[in-house]
């Protein structure tokens, strides 16, 4: 008997897919996903490349030899940005560019350290412009410690790129195009929670 979904690689019990909505964006997302990320039970990138066309994942730790990736990154006809808070990343909110030019934002999916190592092993991104969401979004990934507060989940830092990016992902009669993401994680997370024993959530990872 196969434990696994086929589609989300989640357990059968813990399967997400039920609560992924296809989207179309114009915003393609690239997430880089460290190794020990592809293997939590947790992890949140699959919400994104299960919901959105526009989505790839490659696993690994130094891309700087990354064939697919480095052909992706040497099309001009789009603007390559990582999403990487340092001193030199730029806001990405209220940013201008030539509405003629499609977009990719790479995601670093891994804890802060981890994403941190990523991006100096992988040089071919170095010269990529770096953009941060708003500092104070705040995530609501209640069952990982975070370094930081308001650190956010792989899952909601895509739904927050594409949010402000996309073009024409502003309101639709349904509401916001994008909330099925951060519903697919607040159900992903609440069941999670609920197959823990009791106490240990209350012990280890309320924040409050
Ligand atoms: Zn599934």
């Amino acid at each position: 008997m196969i434990r696994f979904c086929l589609q989300c690689l989640k357990t059968k019990k813990a399967c997400i897919c039920e609560w992924i909505t296809p989207i179309t964006t114009d915003v393609e997302l690239i997430i880089l996903q460290h190794p020990t990320e592809a293997k939590r039970p947790l992890g949140t990138a699959k919400i994104l490349s299960l919901s959105l066309a526009n989505c790839r994942t490659f696993i690994g730790e130094n891309f700087t030899e990354h064939n697919e990736l480095n052909q992706l990154l040497a099309q001009d006809d789009y603007l390559h940005q990582v999403l990487f808070l340092d001193n030199e990343s730029k806001a990405i909110n209220g940013q201008k560019i030539d509405s003629d030019q499609k977009q990719r934002i790479i995601l670093l999916d891994g804890t802060w350290k981890k994403a941190y190592k990523m991006w100096q092993l992988s040089t071919n991104l170095h010269g990529l412009p770096k953009v941060h969401l708003d500092t104070e979004l705040s995530g609501n990934y209640r069952v990982r410690k975070a370094p930081k507060d308001n650190a956010l989940s792989t899952a909601e830092a895509g739904y927050h790129v594409l949010s402000q990016l996309d073009l024409d992902g502003s309101i639709v009669e349904d509401g916001d195009k994008f909330d099925s993401i951060l519903i697919a994680f607040d159900n992903m997370i609440e069941f999670h929670i609920s197959q823990m024993p009791e106490g240990v959530y209350q012990k280890n990872y309320r924040s409050e």
